[in-house]
């Protein structure tokens, strides 16, 4: 019996009991890294291109990147609801537009 080793990375954490929580947290976003919403929109919408449908594998995922809806980077809502994911043709087309608001608004092709 083996067991299952499930923590292969020990990871201690330390909290200074006198930080306040809303400090450690800050901190906590300010040293992630900027790609970390691209994992979670991934895992939420799926590894398939919202605009042409492309689908994307392991191995090709790279070619799929994290559009926000609103134009604005720093608005990551974890339900994911301003992120799209595009892959890199369409995401270049998408703000080659430059008028994303047309896009969204105007409906034609
Ligand atoms: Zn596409
Ligand atoms: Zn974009």
């Amino acid at each position: 019996m083996a067991g299952r080793n499930r923590s292969r990375r020990p990871q201690p954490m330390k909290i200074a009991p006198d930080k306040p929580v809303s400090e450690i947290l800050a901190e906590l976003t300010n040293s992630a890294p900027a790609s970390g919403y691209r994992e979670r929109s991934l895992a939420i919408h799926g590894l398939i291109c919202a605009k042409c449908g492309r689908e994307f594998d392991g191995a090709s995922r790279r070619l799929l990147t994290v559009h926000h809806k609103d134009g604005n980077h720093n608005n990551n809502p974890p339900d994911g609801s301003n992120w799209e994911n595009l892959c890199i043709y369409c995401h270049d087309d998408e703000h080659s537009r430059g008028l994303l608001g047309d896009y969204i608004s105007g409906g034609r092709q």
